[in-house]
């Protein structure tokens, strides 16, 4: 699915930054809303722990204070503004001064008759408390219920336990035990929602970072991978020197680095061993070359002969082709020996070797086949024109100035040959040439002998 390593890196970039972008969002609305709340829940109780002080000391007991205006529409008027002070007797210069007797009776009254004229102020410039309060007195009676604890019952031990200490002039006159319900502020919830503004652009940022990111950094690591990759198939084609970029010293230029030193040393191996090779292949071509070539004369051997007269002769047999094979021997060259030395005799070979090469066809083979003797393959060649080739060489060694080589020196040669291919092999083409020289050489030498007296050697 995900084949790029960009987009690998791009997904893996985005679900790393989006995750921890949730986190933290989670985890900061998380904190911001419990702190908010102990906050809130610290000005509430010092809100209502106010309010009940300003109460105690307006009316000196919770009792008196019942029976001239309820703690709610106390509230109401604005009287948590009362400072505590140690008697009620400083309360008259107080701002919120407590109702007497006679104004909570034309209070009950007016509120009886549903005509109350001067009704107390109602103070709306605070905000609602988000919590509301249970106040017990000291033996743990409900005097302010709220939720399911009612005004009057006894409090239950899981309200008693959380029980807070209200005091009015160092003495302890109540508790109050914040009953959690709680409601936001329009403020708070304009907070809230601005971290969650907050955390939403911040989403959107890092998606957008991510993303680019991730693109950008995926496409460098990409790039730097695609030339490796690109770089090895190339060796892989046979181009081993190879050099790739080093963008980075991390990983990828390390690897690039490593690549770039064994494609050198690989390609250079590579060259000396292809030196090397063409160094051993040339020197078994000489080799091969010594082994099929006679020392003295340069002309090829008789081992390089029948294999490739072997060749020849299937060859013609295949085609229909015609084929000469001519053995020639020198006349009475061990007289040549005794007479003007072997040195010369030696020369001798060497100068009939260069005029056999030198007339004949580059198809044609010659070699020395024995001491004194040579032997020929013609291909193409019939009984005559291998007639005509030898006559040639004949003369050939017979006119050579071989008085230049030595005073008295004369040589000449006696050829048999061969052009019948149908014998069955080279061999017996070869048995019938030497039957031929054979031949020559008993009807007096220096001549050629081509055809008919097969069998008559003795
Ligand atoms: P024919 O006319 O009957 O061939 O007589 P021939 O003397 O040529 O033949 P024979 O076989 O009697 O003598 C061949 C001589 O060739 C004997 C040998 O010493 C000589 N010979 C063979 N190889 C070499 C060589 O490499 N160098 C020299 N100088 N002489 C060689
Ligand atoms: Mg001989
Ligand atoms: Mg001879």
């Amino acid at each position: 699915m995900l084949r790029s390593i960009q987009t690998k890196f791009t997904v893996a970039l985005l679900s790393v930054s989006l995750t921890s972008i949730a986190l933290v969002g989670v985890t900061a609305q998380g904190l911001f809303l419990r702190q908010l709340n102990s906050i809130l829940a610290k000005d509430a109780f010092d809100q209502f722990a106010s309010d009940v002080t300003a109460y105690y000391t307006a009316y000196g007991t919770w009792e008196a204070g019942q029976n001239l205006e309820p703690f709610d529409q106390f509230v109401r008027r604005g009287c948590w503004l009362i400072e505590a002070t140690p008697t009620a007797a400083h309360s008259e210069a107080l701002p919120c001064p407590p109702l007497t007797l006679d104004e909570a009776a034309a209070d009950e009254s007016a509120a009886a008759s549903g005509s109350l004229d001067n009704p107390p102020p109602i103070v709306t410039s605070r905000e609602p408390s988000p919590f509301q309060f249970v106040l017990l007195d000291l033996d743990g009676t409900v005097l302010v219920g709220a939720e399911q604890y009612a005004e009057g019952q006894a409090a239950p031990a899981e309200i008693w336990r959380q029980r807070q200490d209200i005091t009015v002039a160092g003495q302890e006159v109540a508790f109050a035990v914040p009953v959690r319900q709680r409601k936001l502020a329009v403020v708070d919830k304009t907070y809230l929602q601005a971290v969650r503004t907050a955390i939403g652009y911040g989403l959107i940022l890092a998606t957008g970072l991510a993303i680019a990111l991730g693109l950008l950094l995926g496409r460098r690591l990409s790039r730097s991978l695609q030339e490796l990759i690109q770089a090895v198939n190339a060796m892989g084609r046979g181009h081993l020197r190879q050099t790739v970029t080093v963008n980075t010293q991390d990983e990828v230029g390390l690897l690039a680095i490593a690549f770039n030193t064994m494609s050198l040393e690989l390609a250079s191996a590579y060259e000396q061993m292809h030196t090397l090779n063409q160094t051993i292949q040339a020197q078994a071509n000489t080799l091969q070359e010594l082994s099929n070539r006679d020392e003295l004369t340069n002309l090829h051997n008789r081992r390089y002969f029948n294999n490739h007269v072997a060749h020849l002769f299937s060859q013609s047999q295949r085609d229909g082709n015609a084929l000469t094979l001519m053995l020639a021997d020198l006349d009475n060259f061990k007289r040549i020996n005794d007479r003007f030395s072997h040195r010369i005799g030696d020369a001798v070979l060497q100068a009939v070797s260069t005029l056999l090469k030198q007339h004949i066809r580059e198809c044609d083979i010659v070699a020395r086949y024995g001491g004194e003797e040579f032997v020929l393959a013609l291909p193409d060649n019939n009984a005559q024109q291998g007639y005509q080739v030898a006559e040639k060489l004949r003369r050939l060694i017979e006119k050579h100035p071989w008085q230049q080589l030595h005073p008295g020196l004369q040589v000449t040669i006696s050829i048999g040959l061969c052009d019948d291919t149908t014998v069955g092999s080279h061999e017996q083409m070869l048995a019938c040439a030497d039957e031929r020289l054979y031949r020559a050489k008993r009807q007096g030498r220096n001549q050629v002998i081509a055809e008919g007296g097969d069998g008559e050697r003795d």
